[in-house]
């Protein structure tokens, strides 16, 4: 164990650090600018922004996605909203209040400067999407609406209906287009990253598999920034895109880059609860709908029941037989706690036993009371698209009987260790959005993804790269008919043959599955000692039988998915892994990381600041080793560091 003391968080107050770092950092001149080349693995809100912005600098581009489009990155599933602290509704906000909520809503695990850092950049990525023609929804007036999300108690939130995602990439598409017309960017589209290639140390290519032809292409640049997005997909069952991985983002970790915080996973409260055994996703229900809609459960167990036995409705439970749970634990917040304490919430009423879906684990949220205050027309603008989606997946009509929701693995705030300036300890190699251990800390806040993907992308790897890159201007382009690249590949190669070859009687998805179950029971929302260390077993055991077992069919020189999906599966053991470690290694309770042992007597999280108030990075030391923890110690000074308090 080692202690992290290379953050690279420049002196000064915390208002300062980020003017004083881009006043002093080194910049490249134009014309070096073009003899240097940047690979970009991702094309989401943070890859996308990223390379849109390297290639207007002047840099020269290549992106890589597995989609057919940057256009499909899973940025495009983002529903409610991103956070700008621009105090439009006059309630109050600040840069300073969203930098305490988001530290504050992290339980106080994010790094201080970096988080100081986004609330301060927020505002300017509402004026770069605006001038790139992005619709968020107006009032009457024109001015740009806001709604409420968790955690916080001013409305910060702007919106484009419930597609908010799809409406930011498509900006980030248009000026990542405009760059590749331009000649700046070069687009590989339908390629999957599958190693990273060092030279002396230094991140200087990738291994990417053509998903239509099966060629392995070697890629050589200056530099690497990684924004391939979460892991969520571990846990089988998550509102993620089914293509959602975390191969990247482990192969780097196996070339020596440190893992953060894995086990920080946030599991999202407003979710279409799982009817069987056989569904392969959840889908979200945007956190934007508990600015109107109430949860609650029946107060009588009897109820509960009938419910779930189909013998009475919601709507026949009277307003005073219903527990409008947050609301009387957390009058301060109500329906719009974070997301974890909301989470948390739920799962304590249905294992009471007041669940109300047919597998009991479910809870209403009501727009009843919404819709006699403010009308059907004022939700059906608000949310109409949201509703329709609901009806189309259960056939219940929102608007006249409550939605139905549980809670289901959504985010990941743990991620690849970077520093300050979002350069991996791998020199060369940075990383972006989802993909980095974020500035979330232990819990993200609603809206605060798209925030931060878009901070990364667009206004911090732009200067922060060219810091690194000032020292690689003499550096002529690489050539990929080297031993470094060669080795790469081979390796590559190797491990395709070698799961091609196991040729068992198991689908890829039975073992993701199973993991996935593995990982929910263990590993979800709430952990103990000896549940990690059973998930640690049963987890070795069913890795041990995919190398047994798993068969993929079709070929390695042409279209097939169950490969892309095997290697994938084998990603997800090792990230499975170090979560469960990671979890069992933090003995306290913090965010989305709910250790049983470690609660208060009214059931909230119990921190320990004195052993925990780190961030654990993790460094591999080898298949069936155990990876080494390296410890970076977490500093407030400019925030009082408290126990949560969303009562009062
Ligand atoms: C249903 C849903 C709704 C959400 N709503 C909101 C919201 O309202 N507000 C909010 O702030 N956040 C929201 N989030 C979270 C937010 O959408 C994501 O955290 C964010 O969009 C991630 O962006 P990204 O650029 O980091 O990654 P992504 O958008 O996931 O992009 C990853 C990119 O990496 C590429 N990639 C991945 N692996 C490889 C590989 N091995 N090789 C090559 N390319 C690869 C992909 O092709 C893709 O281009 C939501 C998430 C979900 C699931």
């Amino acid at each position: 164990m080692s202690t992290i003391t290379n953050s690279k968080i420049p002196e000064g107050p915390i208002e300062k650090k980020w003017s004083n770092y881009k006043e002093h950092q080194r910049i490249v001149v134009p014309n070096n600018k073009r003899k240097l080349d940047i690979i970009v693995v991702g094309s989401g809100l943070a890859g996308g922004a990223a390379a849109a912005s390297f290639g207007e600098m002047g840099f020269n581009v290549k992106v890589f996605c597995y989609q057919d489009s940057p256009r499909r990155a899973h940025s495009i599933a983002a529903q409610g909203g991103i956070n700008a602290a621009k105090n439009y509704q006059n309630d109050g906000d600040s840069i300073y209040r969203l930098f305490y909520d988001t530290v504050k809503g992290g339980d106080y695990r994010g790094r201080e400067s970096n988080t100081y850092r986004l609330a301060e950049i927020s505002n300017n990525i509402i004026d770069q999407t605006v001038a790139a023609g992005v619709p968020y929804a107006r009032e009457y007036g024109g001015t740009l609406a806001n709604r409420s999300f968790g955690g916080a108690q001013v409305s910060r939130t702007f919106y484009a209906r419930g597609q908010t995602g799809q409406q930011l990439l498509l900006g980030v598409y248009s000026a990542l287009n405009r760059q590749i017309a331009k000649g700046t960017v070069t687009m590989y589209t339908r390629r999957d990253m599958l190693d990273l290639v060092l030279v002396d140390g230094k991140a200087r290519g990738i291994i990417a598999r053509n998903l239509i032809t099966g060629d392995i292409e070697k890629h050589s640049a200056h530099a690497v920034v990684l924004a391939t997005g979460g892991y969520g997909n571990v846990y089988y069952l998550s509102t993620n895109a089914m293509g959602s991985n975390a191969s990247a983002a482990m192969q780097v970790y196996k070339k020596g880059a440190y893992f953060a915080n894995p086990a920080y996973v946030q599991i999202h409260p407003t979710c279409i609860p799982a009817h069987g055994d056989y569904q392969s996703k959840r889908t979200l229900m945007s956190e934007s709908l508990r600015n109107d809609g109430r949860i609650w459960v029946p107060k009588k167990k009897e109820d509960a029941e009938a419910i779930k036995k189909g013998e009475k409705k919601a709507i026949d439970i009277p307003d005073e037989d219903r527990d409008f749970y947050l609301e009387r634990r957390y009058p301060a917040f109500g329906n719009l706690v974070p997301r974890d304490v909301a989470s948390r919430a739920a799962k304590e009423r249905t294992d009471a036993g007041y669940g109300v879906a047919p597998t009991g684990l479910g809870v209403f949220l009501d727009f009843k009371y919404a819709i006699e205050r403010l009308g059907k027309e004022v939700i059906e603008a608000r949310y109409g698209n949201l509703f329709d989606m609901y009806e189309e997946i259960t056939d219940v009509n929102a608007y006249e009987h409550p939605m139905m929701i549980y809670p289901a693995t959504h985010y990941v705030m743990g991620g690849l260790w970077v520093d300050y300036e979002l350069q991996s300890n791998i020199p060369g190699l940075f990383v972006g959005g989802e993909a980095n251990f974020s500035d979330h800390g232990a819990n993200r806040l609603g809206a605060s993804a798209l925030m931060q993907g878009l901070s990364d992308g667009y206004f911090v790897l732009p200067y922060t790269i060219q810091n690194y890159l000032a020292d690689e201007i003499t550096t002529p382009r690489f050539k990929t008919d080297t031993k470094e690249f060669n080795e790469a590949e081979k390796d590559v190669k190797n491990r395709i043959e070698k799961i091609m070859g196991v040729n068992g009687n198991q689908t890829v998805d039975h073992f993701h599955r199973e993991l996935g179950k593995i990982m929910w029971e263990h590993a979800g929302m709430a952990r103990n000692e000896k549940g990690l260390k059973e998930g640690l077993e049963k987890l070795e055991k069913l890795k041990a039988e995919f190398w047994k077992d798993v068969k993929i069919t079709g070929s390695v020189d042409s279209v097939n998915p169950e490969l892309e999906k095997g290697l994938r599966v084998a990603d997800f053991f090792d990230i499975g892994e170090l979560i469960l470690r990671d979890a069992l290694n933090r003995n306290e309770s913090c965010g989305g990381h709910f250790r049983e042992e470690y609660q208060t007597e009214d059931g909230e999280a119990r921190r320990r600041d004195d052993e925990y108030m780190y961030v654990a990075a993790w460094e591999f030391k080898g298949d069936g080793k155990e990876p080494e923890l390296h410890k970076e110690p977490l500093k407030y000074e400019a925030i009082e560091v408290k126990q949560r308090n969303y009562k009062k």
